[in-house]
């Protein structure tokens, strides 16, 4: 059975590399002779809920995320189904705030979303940028989430959405440096750049996994070797905590 990875719009949505997210699922996946499909959806096309086992959405200019807008929310509703028979969906920066009721700009154009998980995004007056550092609990472990951030949109989550992690270097959802990101049951939403998944391997693999059993293969994926993606990981946690704004 073929794993079949879904990037959106990743001609639009893919500001700071964040297609490199996609390339390190397919890697991860293919190291483990797992076999892989990699389908972007394209404006104008319809996303098949029955032939995703993970989404990727990345992050974009405001004008990128307005662009994509209409197209996203059509979707949404195919995207709700296979989000309900447990496919996980990685979204980042602007992809993030597009799975929210709205984003508005510091321009005050108002961009709806999908309503995929409630919250809400409004410009702030600045840009948050910088290395990042969050501490994030998932799946039952501890780890350190590194990457950098840049984006004017500060994030409300409501009340029933749980934060992805704390944030220990860096703005945050809203600039307070507080709560990051959205922990929705197989749904990440985050600000975090890098692209977030070589220097955080242990999120690639929970999406893999979660992707994985999704499509009835075995969830329990073999070690690899990733020192290389953990100096990375360091180097960046190191540079980020020195910075400490
Ligand atoms: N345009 C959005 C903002 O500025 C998202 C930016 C991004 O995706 N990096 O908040």
């Amino acid at each position: 059975m073929t794993l079949r990875i879904v990037p959106l719009y990743p001609e639009l949505l893919s500001i700071y590399a964040d297609r490199g997210n996609v390339r390190v699922l397919e890697q991860r996946a293919r190291w483990r002779g797992l076999s892989v499909e990699v389908a972007p959806l394209a404006l104008g096309e319809s996303f098949d809920p029955e032939r995703a086992d993970v989404v990727l959405i990345g992050g974009g200019q405001d004008r990128d995320q307005a662009l994509v807008a209409e197209a996203l929310i059509a979707q949404a509703p195919a995207l709700r189904s296979a989000i309900a028979d447990g496919v996980p969906v990685l979204a980042v920066c602007g992809g993030y705030q597009l799975l929210g009721h709205r984003y508005v700009d510091q321009s005050g154009r108002d961009t709806p979303g999908t309503g995929l998980v409630d919250l809400e995004t409004h410009a702030g007056p600045t840009r948050l940028v910088g290395n990042v550092v969050v501490d994030v609990e998932l799946a039952g472990t501890r780890h350190e989430l590194v990457g950098f951030e840049n984006h004017a949109g500060r994030t409300s989550l409501g009340a029933g959405v749980a934060p992805l992690g704390k944030v220990i270097v860096g703005g945050g959802n809203d600039g307070t440096g507080t709560a990051e990101g959205c922990l929705e049951g197989r749904i990440v939403g985050t600000y975090v750049h890098g692209p977030l998944l070589p220097k955080n391997p242990w999120l690639a693999d929970q999406l893999l996994a979660w992707a994985c059993e999704h499509r009835g293969l075995s969830t329990t994926l073999a070690p690899l070797d990733d020192h290389l993606e953990q100096a990375a990981a360091v180097a960046a946690s190191t540079l980020a905590r020195s910075e400490r704004r």
